[in-house]
């Protein structure tokens, strides 16, 4: 195979924060085999996704392309007939490619396969496109002898989620897949979403432990009416699906919230640990099977998430938590092993990057760049420094719907707290319209909202520009008012 052409690797798995990875610093857990996907590659730092929330992410992944312009905002499915999608482009070029484990794509499907799952009868076809083989869970899928579809039908496999997962991509890359062709493989992990089951090889890790808990677990969300009216507290909001015991009798409200933590985060890390196992093997069967120097390998996840940070478990919001993917990607050819990458790439920029590294132009309809030369060390000059992005899930977990952007230093939100259609949305919190200001350099934690304070009008104007350069650029619409009144700051 020509060196041009490199199998691609696609390792992705569903709200697996940065911060639950060694390889960045990890303080409650650890990922020997994600680690070591780092020390050979390459680890970005400011790796962010534009709405942090499962289906529109992973529609985003594909296309390159915003919310507003595939139709996914909320869980609206991503329609299979769009040409403009990464592994019809790779698929089209000659690459063999496949799909195993979530796709989460399609709620309202029109395909015979899976009609029986159908939410919104009629809608468009969701089922995957592009891809010679798949095999992937129907809507969340189960963690214990899950069902898939297959463009054969449903099936049923005995195991654990992120196992299986693993065994259906090596069975397809030892005997099923054509070697004639360079690959284009997606492993997308289930685990470790919510409600956290674990697999039996991790159900007892951590038993006699205590984990720390994050430094903002105590939140008092002063000055970020959003932050307090979100209802996914680890204190009031985790239910006993998600922690599968109720707590004992006589514990203060403090000892129980630990509780509730210690709960939660043992299994989301139990959970993590399965897909680390899963990176484990199939690094290992590239090593034994002489693939290792001409595959890139990526490991990143949906979004990021709330550890019991501000309180928190979930995700939604555009604060750091959430916002940041991880992001490692081993490509010995091209990039030096233990280097780290702090330029901004977006998860608009994924598809046209791999599409870079397989020697297609990526099509003007993607909005993302490729960041091919950024990984291998040579950001070029004049690359991107801000982020839009916009969460429109008006409601999920009473999260009100906001956009904003982010540049190496601040982070500027507008809470505009709308359903405007969006699928999934309600008209709860309606809060009134209001802006945060985080300087990030200063308050990484985002705890202090400033945008009230008189000395930053400047600074504001500066950012409002920027966000509305990034909202032209995309073609999105605006809701604010553009330039904020001297001595008016907002309710
Ligand atoms: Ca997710």
């Amino acid at each position: 195979m020509e060196a041009t052409r490199p199998n691609i690797l696609f390792i992705m798995s569903d709200d697996h924060a940065a911060h639950a990875i060694s390889a960045y610093g990890s303080r409650i857990n650890q990922t020997p085999h994600m680690d070591r996907l780092a020390e050979g590659g390459v680890r970005l730092t400011n790796c962010f996704c534009t709405n942090a929330i499962c289906t529109p992410s992973r529609a985003t992944i594909l296309t390159g392309q915003y919310g507003h312009v595939t139709g996914v905002r909320g869980w609206e499915p991503l329609d299979n007939r769009r040409p403009i999608q990464v592994q019809k482009l790779l698929q089209s070029a000659g690459y063999n490619t496949a799909i195993f484990g979530k796709w989460h794509l399609g709620h309202g499907l029109t395909n015979s396969v899976w009609k029986e799952d159908t939410r919104d009868p009629g809608s468009v076809p969701a089922d995957p496109a592009g891809f010679d083989d798949w095999c992937v869970l129907p809507g969340q899928g189960a963690y214990y002898d899950p069902d898939f579809f297959t463009p054969e039908g449903r099936v049923k496999v005995s195991g654990y989620a992120s196992d299986v997962t693993t065994d259906l991509a090596l069975d397809w890359l030892s005997g099923k897949r054509d070697p004639s062709k360079p690959f284009f493989l997606c492993v997308h992990h289930k685990a470790p979403h919510r409600p956290w089951n674990p697999g039996d090889n991790y159900k007892h890790l951590y038993e006699n432990e205590e984990i720390p808990q994050p430094e903002t677990f105590d939140d008092d969300y002063r000055g970020r009416p959003a932050a307090a009216a979100a209802k996914m507290r680890i204190l009031g909001d985790l239910n006993r699906e998600d922690v599968k015991a109720d707590p004992p009798e006589g514990l203060s409200d403090p000892e129980r919230k630990n509780w509730y933590y210690q709960r939660y985060i043992k299994d989301y890390l139990r959970c993590v640990a399965s897909v680390d196992a899963s990176v484990g093997r199939l690094l290992d069967y590239l090593d034994a099977s002489q693939l290792a120097d001409d595959t890139l390998v990526i490991y990143t996840s949906d979004q990021g998430f709330f550890l019991g940070d501000h309180g928190w478990y979930d995700k939604r919001f555009i604060y750091e938590e959430s916002l940041r993917m991880p992001f490692l990607m081993r490509y010995p050819r091209e990039v030096a092993p233990g280097s780290v990458g702090e330029a901004l790439l977006t998860n608009t920029d994924f598809a046209p990057t791999l599409l870079d590294y397989a020697g297609v132009d990526a099509p003007q309809e993607m909005q993302g760049v490729s960041a091919r030369a950024m990984l291998r060390g040579q950001t070029p000059a004049g690359w991107q420094s801000s982020l839009y992005y916009r969460y429109w899930n008006n409601g999920g977990h009473h999260i009100a719907a906001h956009y904003g952007i982010r540049t190496l230093t601040h982070k500027l939100i507008y809470v505009y707290s709308k359903p405007l259609g969006t699928h999934n949305s309600t008209e709860e919190p309606a809060l009134e319209p209001y802006w945060e200001l985080y300087d990030l350099t200063q308050d990484p934690m985002e705890l202090n909202n400033i945008y009230d304070d008189p000395a930053n009008r400047a600074l504001i104007q500066e950012l409002q520009a920027e966000l509305e350069r990034l909202q032209a650029k995309y073609g999105d619409e605006p809701l604010h008012e553009s330039i904020p009144q001297q001595g008016a700051p907002p309710p």
